[in-house]
């Protein structure tokens, strides 16, 4: 590839900033436009910080349908959808229920699997190259169940699949998952324990990120907003921002949950709903836990970073906005005690909830790849619950897809256009 190739990268959230450090290595001359300032917050910095390739299961999955029903009915559930008339909600709805069942799990379950899997291995090679300063962590990842019942759920469904995609999985009873976790009393059934995964600090990673790209010679355009477009003959030929229009051959859209209102007036079609999410970060927890667990059945997430513990959680399909509604905050905060006795509401008094916007796909696959109506504009976005874990695949996808060489990962099912 000729260096004098340029490509402008449209959003400098983790993904953005992935395919910048996987382009620059290969020559490309990149641009990151990113309308905040270059220390400011994103949804990867309050995130989980999982690395989990032991999320084999679409959001979008059987029994999802049926679930969001019931969940609707309550704004103190797990996954919130606040009704509103919006034609692209009901379309995105429309589109979400059509793609849980089982046969949309089985043709997706081993993209996202590679994904995650690619995401892992890159990470490890990222953290050899900046002395670990993201303290990426390989302690596995236990998915924690109260009942029985949901341990006999997760034996069947998730830790199955994960073990028949080569995905290790070891379903534990409560005492050799508490043997796994000493440092707290545990109140649970079980667990399933992915030995696989790992976590990162993401608030230490974006900055990591950013030290590699510098000395590659990427500009940034911090404080910067994408405004428009210039197109001529079936191509993009320009970006118009806030700081004057900026050329090149080839465009990234990264802009996350704005990816779609970003492309607007280019009559392409992406679906994709913001899924707000919450986390509350103790400085100084009481109690001292290894690993990264999930509270299956309250799906609330739960992280060791550094001498921090993050709590993280909830799926709330409500639009762009930023508002937080304490009820939702209320439903993390209770959770906790139920699987962790020693822990009380004290433990969070004070404690300011966070929130972050996933990028949230109808079918719970990432749009990566390029436009067919646009072809050097290429989507890198729509990666929901996972866009921590597949940052580093997606980057690398981007700059093989951009570079023409042979994607590492089969890009059908990825395809920005399968709604078109
Ligand atoms: C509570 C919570 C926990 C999570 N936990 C995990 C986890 O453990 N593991 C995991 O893998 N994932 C996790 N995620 C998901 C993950 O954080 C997201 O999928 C990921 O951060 C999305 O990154 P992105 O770069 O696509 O989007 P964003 O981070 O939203 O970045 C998009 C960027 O585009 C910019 N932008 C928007 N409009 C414009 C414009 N007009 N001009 C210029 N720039 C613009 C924005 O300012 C933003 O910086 C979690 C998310 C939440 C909310």
């Amino acid at each position: 590839m000729s260096s004098s190739k340029s490509v402008i990268i449209c959003g400098g959230g983790i993904v953005g900033l992935s395919c910048a450090y996987y382009l620059a290595r290969e020559g490309w001359a990149v641009t990151v436009v990113e309308r905040n300032a270059e220390d400011a917050d994103s949804c990867a910095q309050g995130s989980a910080g999982y690395v989990s390739p032991s999320h084999v299961i679409p959001l979008a999955a059987p029994g999802m349908v049926w679930n969001g029903l019931k969940w609707m009915l309550s704004s103190r559930s797990p996954f919130y959808i606040k009704p509103r008339l919006d034609a692209d909600l009901m379309r995105w709805g429309w589109l979400f229920a059509r793609a849980c069942t089982p046969e949309h799990t089985a043709r997706t379950a081993p993209v996202l699997r590679d994904l995650c899997l690619g995401g892992r291995k890159l990470f490890l090679e990222l953290a050899g190259l900046t002395g670990n300063a993201f303290e990426l962590r390989q302690e596995g990842l236990l998915n924690l169940c109260q009942t029985q019942e949901c341990l006999d759920h997760e034996t069947h469904g998730l830790a199955k699949l994960a073990n028949e995609l080569g995905v290790e999985a070891r379903v534990l009873d409560a005492r050799q998952t508490a043997e796994l976790e000493p440092g707290t009393r545990l109140e649970v059934a079980g667990s399933v324990y992915f030995p696989n995964d790992a976590h990162l600090s993401p608030r230490k990673f974006m900055p990591a990120l950013v030290g590699l790209l510098k000395p590659l010679g990427v500009t940034f355009r911090w404080s910067t907003s994408v405004t428009g477009w210039r197109t001529a003959g079936g191509r993009v030929t320009g970006v118009q921002t806030t700081a004057g229009e900026l050329t090149a051959d080839e465009f990234v859209l990264a802009a996350g949950s704005w990816s779609p209102g970003m492309i607007a007036g280019l009559d392409v079609r992406l679906p994709l709903q913001a899924g707000k999410g919450y986390s509350l970060t103790l400085e100084r927890p009481r109690f001292r836990l290894t690993k990264p667990l999930i509270l299956t059945e309250r799906r609330v997430a739960v992280t060791p970073m550094g001498n921090q513990l993050r709590f993280g959680g909830t799926m709330e399909i409500s639009g762009i906005n930023d508002r937080i509604r304490p009820e939702r905050v209320q439903q993390i905060i209770d959770a906790v005690p139920a699987y962790f006795p020693e822990f009380t509401a004290e433990d969070f008094a004070g404690i300011k909830p966070w929130s972050g916007l996933r990028p949230v796909s109808p079918d719970g696959l990432p749009y990566i790849g390029r436009f067919g109506r646009h072809p050097n504009l290429t989507a890198a976005c729509g990666h929901a619950m996972l866009g921590v874990t597949m940052a580093p695949s997606t980057g690398l996808l981007v700059a093989e897809i951009l570079g023409g060489k042979k994607p590492s990962i089969p890009l059908a099912t990825l395809d920005p256009d399968r709604y078109a």
